[in-house]
């Protein structure tokens, strides 16, 4: 038994010792992604739940490592802010998006399409230029302002009050628009929310989850769609598994939802023929 625990503990460590070179690595390796052409997106149908039309994709970021294969954002994301080259993947998120996105809104199939979602990490929000760069990327790409939705946390808006405001509103005012992302799992307090400078709330997927078995997640959804209806905020419900899911968010009024139901996020190609197959 002695010599088992002995063993145990020593493998113990070496997972230790593994975790903390891979992260070392990854961080390395990280700064290297944008300039070596690791990044790639994938996009995912926004609906329109009562109609079922396509009305926007969201953005989502992933890192082609080369020894370790594609890697979702919850694996390097975190890593990114820490180090700071979240700024470049961000950067180039932002570009390689509304790219695509143009590309598709002058093509037939994609004409429907109102606009893209692209998220915004918060260190990448508060990079001074931030919105500069925004201005510049719409010029150079040719996309309206009108076709980006800028996805940013609850935090971000609740600290640094003054020059995230500030740049929330300039922003409103060259025609982007902004959503909070995973709506409910920060502590937005009400009085703040009605003046906060945003445009569309994202429902997160945790509240979805159980809407099913649960009446109080139910009702608890059904405030939030309320709240936003009330504040005359856009509504996206994430998460959108099943389709007793999308009918009780349409019983509720929820206007607009993504999830697996409607499609994964998918590549560019993928949704290409996505859109072709998809009647609405
Ligand atoms: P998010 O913004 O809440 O994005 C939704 C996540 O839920 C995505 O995971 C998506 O694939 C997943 N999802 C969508 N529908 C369903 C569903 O029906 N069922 C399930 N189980 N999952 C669903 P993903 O792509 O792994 O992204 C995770 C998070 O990483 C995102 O959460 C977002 O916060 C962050 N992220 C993604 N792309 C970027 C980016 O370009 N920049 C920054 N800063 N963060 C990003
Ligand atoms: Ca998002
Ligand atoms: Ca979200
Ligand atoms: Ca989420």
């Amino acid at each position: 038994a002695k010599t088992d625990g002995k063993s145990t503990w020593r493998c113990y460590q070496d997972e230790m010792h593994e975790a903390m070179l891979s992260r070392l690595e990854m961080r390395s390796a990280l700064v290297e992604a944008v300039p070596g052409d690791q990044m790639r997106l994938r996009f995912q149908p926004i609906v329109d739940l009562p109609t079922g039309s396509v009305i926007g994709l969201e953005a989502l970021v992933r890192w082609q490592h080369p020894a370790r294969g594609l890697l979702g954002p919850n694996e390097f994301i975190e890593l990114s802010e820490e180090n700071g080259s979240v700024v470049a993947i961000g950067g180039w998120v932002l570009r390689e998006a509304l790219l695509t996105f143009v590309g598709w809104h002058e093509s037939p199939i994609g004409h429907r399409l109102r606009y893209v979602s692209v998220n915004v990490s918060a260190r990448q929000f508060r990079t001074p230029g931030f919105v500069d760069q925004v201005r510049d990327v719409l010029q150079e790409t040719g996309a309206r302002p009108e076709w980006l939705l800028l996805e940013i946390t609850e935090s971000l808006v609740l600290h640094d009050a003054e020059q995230v405001w500030q740049d929330l509103r300039e922003l409103r005012a060259m025609g982007v628009r902004i959503a909070i992302d995973d709506f409910g799992t920060g502590y937005s307090s009400l009085s703040y929310l009605s003046q906060m400078p945003v445009d569309v709330l994202k429902i997160d997927k945790s509240f979805i989850d159980d809407i099913l078995h649960s009446g109080q997640q139910m009702a608890l959804v059904e405030t939030i769609v309320s709240l936003a209806r009330t504040l005359d905020l856009d509504v996206v419900a994430e998460g959108i598994e099943l389709d007793g899911h999308r009918q009780a968010l349409v019983d509720m009024g929820c206007p607009y939802g993504q999830g697996y139901l409607f499609s994964r996020p998918a590549t560019v190609d993928e949704i290409g023929q996505w859109l072709v197959a998809y009647p609405a």
